[in-house]
């Protein structure tokens, strides 16, 4: 079983992403997404579900980086791509299209052909939970894997957009980690709200962050968050990291 706190730190991207996938360190999340593999929504009984933990997608040398909460029990956890096969996904990618991020405005499989430009997409946590509700426990166990995305990432990373309170304190005190100074009192998180974030040695970059309602369909079908909301942000960030 691969433990993140323990695990050899890996020296790119792609190998992280081959140790993560085989990761069993939340006895919880493992039992749940690969039942829902096993028992499928009906819609999709033909389809062969990923049912592992879901790597951030995007290129490797990205400069702006946009951070969820978790895969979708349905989603990514059956696509195996973030935000891929579900309506979340279909809002956020309407959305980084519209602001230059996107090949194209839909996510429906990996080989669909969508390609991110200077964009990566994560999540605090890498594997679909019940109920769409990761434990604090989770969320902390699953830090090592996005403390050491960030310090991959690091060398090109110009901003960040987190999507939701539950991302932005996962966050904090890993841009920490690695190697930017959050100031304190903490930045309390809100749609709109944005900081940047000073390096904490010489030589690296300041860090712009984002903060933006979450792409679920409790905010966008209720209005709270709509496409132009978040284009706006993703505009803003896409310039922030030298995007546009
Ligand atoms: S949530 Fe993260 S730490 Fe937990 S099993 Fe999945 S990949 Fe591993």
């Amino acid at each position: 079983m691969i433990d993140p706190w323990r695990r050899p730190g890996a020296s790119t991207l792609a190998v992280m992403d081959e140790l993560l996938v085989d990761c069993r360190a939340c006895p919880r999340l493992v039992e749940w997404r690969e039942r829902v593999a096993r028992e499928k929504r009906a819609a999709f009984r033909d389809e062969e579900y990923w049912g592992r933990p879901v790597p951030g997608f995007g290129p490797t040398d990205a400069a702006l980086l946009i951070v969820g909460l978790a895969p979708a029990a349905h989603g990514a956890n059956r696509t195996g791509r973030m935000f891929t096969g579900d309506r979340s996904g279909d809002f956020l990618y309407a959305a980084m299209y519209e602001a230059g991020l996107a090949s194209q405005p839909t996510a429906t499989h990996i080989g669909d052909g969508l390609e991110l430009f200077g964009t990566r997409i994560t999540s605090p946590v890498h594997c679909a939970p019940p109920a769409n509700k990761p434990t604090v426990t989770e969320r902390d166990t699953c830090r090592g894997w996005l403390e050491q995305e960030l310090a991959l990432l690091s060398p090109t990373l110009r901003a960040v957009v987190v999507l939701g309170g539950f991302g932005w304190q996962a966050l904090l005190p890993v841009l920490t980690a690695a190697g930017w100074v959050v100031p304190s009192p903490r930045p309390k998180f809100g749609h709109g709200a944005s900081v940047t974030l000073a390096p904490a040695t010489e030589g690296k970059a300041p860090l712009h962050l984002f903060g933006c309602y979450h792409v679920s369909q409790q905010n966008t079908f209720t209005g709270r968050l709509t496409q132009e909301m978040t284009a706006a942000v993703l505009t803003s960030a896409a310039q922030a990291a030298g995007l546009s």
